[in-house]
């Protein structure tokens, strides 16, 4: 593939994945001036571009550039002046990429005018998910198998795949890694990985700004849509209806569809039926929980991914007493390791025993008698109260007002930061958590944990926060 042909074929699969006017904006000046060796240098016309670009679209480029040329291993961005001539021939034509029907309807934004840019990464595939390090129990087999099935024949007869279950079950897991593995097995597929809500503001961004064809032209190039937690276009009417069209249309046309929900099609209240019925036209599994053993070599997993050793006597007992997620068996892992390199000692069945009573752990109580007094006081974070009054401290606000229902910034955002804090540090599901800040529900905190997530790729404002908290609990 020449240079220009590669780069025409990586802005296909970019394009879905950035806004249109952001995406003229960055790319319409740009080429692939050479690939020099493993690396792929990037011209861009102005320092403006170069920065934006680094930040903000340069590992996805890569991510992309390695799938479509196994040879290259590294991105380099250049400034060349000469790109921003309109005839410069170096440069794909951005006809050939982007839908023809977006182009008349569409003013293009001067620059001063360009808002950041919303979230990206949520249209990536993390690459901490792949199919490889997905343990495979009884439990899951099934699931497992149907992931297999698709990544290796996208569009066919397991259309579309949706898997459901609870929190910290496997599932973002499942579907990303599904998606990456379609990726490996079919390099010029393309693959778009979004949650619900991400495509719930989509449609909402379509609707105020351009128009319904004009969105639906944003997914001509998809071969595979992935959609996470798809119970969240519950009552989003107007969604659903968008979703309906371009379901159809993927589907009409076999481009394979994977969705994940927190239960089965027939129980999504206020999701419309025909798009239930559509739900349950492919394949349909359920991810469970996962026995014993398991559990077990999901966590010996995670220990050899992160270099740790820890004694088996210590997975055993955190495999044999978490009974809820793997997110809150990763999370007591994680602890675990925590305090290991904090304290310098390693983790005995008693000091797991403590901590998950202090996570509020059921089950552990009963299997050792840990007195208060042996918890050592230097780990900080014991419980949710504990990060509600150290985030409080840390914004100088009353933990009451953190707890509370108003809505002034200065507030809800220190609130964001801890409902994110408490979901990534305990692992406590959504409801629970609602429950600490006056009764939200999950649906509240789903939307604070994604906001900050969201934020933190262009904030650094509140990266530095969240690491000097996690610091100050000794992460
Ligand atoms: P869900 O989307 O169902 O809420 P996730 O996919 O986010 O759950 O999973 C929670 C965590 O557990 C993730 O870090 C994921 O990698 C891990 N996990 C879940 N199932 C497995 C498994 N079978 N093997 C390895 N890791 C797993
Ligand atoms: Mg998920």
């Amino acid at each position: 593939m020449d240079p220009k042909e590669l780069w025409r074929q990586i802005l296909l699969r970019v394009y879905p994945t950035v806004r249109h006017d952001q995406f003229i904006t960055w790319f319409a000046d740009t080429a692939i001036l050479r690939v020099d060796g493993a690396v792929l240098v990037l011209g861009v016309p102005n320092q403006f571009a170069y920065s934006w670009i680094a930040q903000h679209y340069k590992d996805r480029i890569l991510e992309i550039a390695k799938v479509l040329n196994t040879t290259i291993t590294d991105i380099s961005v250049v400034v060349d002046s000469g790109l921003a001539n309109s005839d410069d021939v170096r440069k794909v034509l951005l006809s050939s990429v982007v839908p023809v029907e977006t182009k008349k309807v569409r003013k293009l934004p001067n620059k001063q005018e360009i808002r950041v840019a919303p979230d990206t990464i949520s249209y990536m595939l993390n690459p901490k998910y792949t199919l490889q390090n997905f343990i495979v129990g009884k439990h899951n087999r099934l699931v497992h198998a149907a992931c297999l099935a698709v990544s290796t024949n996208p569009g066919s007869q397991w259309n579309p795949l949706f898997i459901y279950g609870g929190v910290g079950l496997g599932k973002t897991h499942l579907l990303q890694s599904t998606g990456r593995e379609i990726l490996r097995n079919f390099p010029d597929k393309v693959v778009v990985y979004l949650t619900a809500e991400r495509f719930l503001n989509e449609v909402v961004e379509a609707i105020k700004k351009y128009n319904a064809q004009d969105f639906k032209a944003r997914y001509r190039n998809v071969d595979c849509l992935i959609v996470d937690d798809i119970q969240l276009l519950a009552d989003k009417d107007r969604t659903q209806e968008e979703f309906f069209h371009l379901f159809n249309e993927l589907y009409n046309a076999n481009k394979q569809i994977i969705l994940s929900s927190d239960r089965p099609p027939k129980e999504l209240a206020g999701i419309e039926t025909r798009l239930q019925s559509r739900f349950e036209m492919g394949m349909v599994a359920e991810a469970h929980f996962p026995d014993y053993e398991t559990r077990l070599a999901i966590l010996q997993n995670k220990c050899s991914e992160q270099q740790v050793m820890l004694p088996p006597e210590v997975l055993d007992f955190i495999a044999y007493n978490v009974h809820h997620s793997i997110r809150e068996l990763e999370g007591v892992l994680l602890q675990a390791v925590a305090q290991m390199r904090l304290e310098g000692v390693t983790p005995t069945v008693k000091s797991v025993g403590t901590l998950l009573r202090r996570l509020d752990r059921s089950g552990a109580d009963s299997m050792i008698g840990v007195t208060k007094e042996q918890m050592d006081a230097k780990l900080s974070i014991r419980n949710a109260d504990d990060i509600i009054n150290m985030v409080a401290d840390y914004y100088r606000i009353p933990s009451s007002e953190l707890r509370g229902i108003a809505r002034k910034r200065e507030i809800m955002i220190p609130r964001q930061v801890c409902m994110y804090l408490i979901y990534e540090v305990l692992g406590h599901s959504y409801d629970t958590i609602g429950d600490y800040f006056s009764g939200r529900n999950h649906t509240t905190v789903l939307h604070s944990y994604n906001k900050v997530k969201t934020k933190l790729a262009r904030d650094t404002k509140l990266l530095q926060d969240i690491h000097a908290l996690k610091k100050e609990m000794g992460l």
